[in-house]
């Protein structure tokens, strides 16, 4: 199980309680290998997370550990987190470290993927704990998705089981603009869905604020479609066909000798063309930062200590 963990500390001990509880749980009644692993990913947390993922790695067997040299952000820690897991483990499921996510739904992820299936979304049936905001915009980003063309499970989000060779399969795709939720129905493989109920932070406060979230977002658009560009494609023809209706009624008025009329509705066109040549721009600026962003390729994360090797020594 990898756990991202972005200042963490209040919840911490309480994750590992629960996750390991599980985890012994699948031992003892899936028969799982004995030897699976909880794998938390510092990312960069300026509070005490580290330490005590390394206090906690010392005294139980099945917890490990893995520290970012900074925040890379919560799409690469998990990347991380499978990067490293994908090397020993057959299946991986990602979770976040705030309990936000049902822990029991773990037992029927791993029962699916015994069932065959190499990817298994955990899918949110009740966001009650949300804000009424959350769920609306949302909802709406889900319809704009779709409208985009790009493929989301609905009320899916990082809380996910992966089989090995799925795991493999995400990792080949190179981009440095993660967005994870998109990328892995990408990859194919027989799927399912787990239900379970959303609830709130076991403790602390969200790592996602709404700014974070709006660019996570856009990220998710300008990663995964080029709509937007043919939106513009498509305004532009319309505009097109209006201004030369207008020429020809301005040219007209101006023979009749109405010279003075065509002030405003010219003022009007500046403005409008302006404003949505502003906007392209923008937009394009977009696309052309993701290329500029693409072609450099950083990498995705550096990784400064790991407590893991301590328990594969063979
Ligand atoms: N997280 C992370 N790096 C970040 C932000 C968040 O690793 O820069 C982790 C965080 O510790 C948590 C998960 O990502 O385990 C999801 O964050 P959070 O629960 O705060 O988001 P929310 O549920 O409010 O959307
Ligand atoms: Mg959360």
């Amino acid at each position: 199980m990898v756990v991202p963990c972005y200042n963490e500390e209040e919840v911490l001990p309480e994750t590992v309680k629960e996750l390991g509880t599980i985890l012994q749980q699948l031992i003892q009644v899936k028969k799982i290998d004995p030897n699976s692993k909880l794998l938390f990913v510092n990312d960069g947390s300026r509070d005490r997370t580290w330490k005590l993922i390394q206090e906690f790695s010392s005294k139980h067997e099945y917890v490990t550990g893995l520290k970012f040299t900074r925040n890379y952000g919560h799409q690469n820690a998990l990347l991380a987190g499978m990067s490293v897991a994908v090397k020993h483990a057959d299946m991986i499921i990602t979770i976040d470290a705030d309990l936000q996510d049902d822990v029991n739904a773990i037992p029927k992820m791993v029962d699916a993927y015994l069932a065959g299936n190499d990817v298994v979304y955990g899918v949110r049936n009740s966001r009650k704990t949300d804000t009424v905001f959350k769920r609306r915009t949302a909802l709406g980003y889900y319809a704009l998705m779709k409208k985009l063309g790009v493929n989301l499970v609905p009320d899916s989000a990082d809380y996910r089981l992966l089989s090995k060779r799925a795991t493999e399969a995400l990792l080949q795709y190179q981009e440095r603009n993660l967005f994870l939720r998109g990328m892995v129905p990408l990859i194919g493989f027989k799927s399912t869905k787990v239900y379970y109920p959303r609830k709130e932070r076991f403790a602390g406060e969200s790592k996602y604020p709404l700014g974070k979230m709006l660019h996570f977002a856009l990220d998710g658009i300008t990663s995964f479609s080029i709509a937007p560009i043919h939106l513009i494609l498509g305004t532009g023809i319309i505009i097109v066909l209006i201004s030369i209706f207008l020429m020809i009624y301005t040219i007209y008025e101006k023979l009749v000798g109405n010279v003075v009329s065509g002030w405003s509705s010219l003022m009007i066109s500046i403005w409008l063309l302006g404003g949505i040549q502003l906007i392209s721009l923008s937009i394009i600026g977009e696309y052309v930062g993701k290329v500029f962003t693409e072609v450099k390729h950083r990498p995705r994360f550096n990784i400064e200590e790991e407590t893991f090797s301590q328990h594969f020594k063979d």
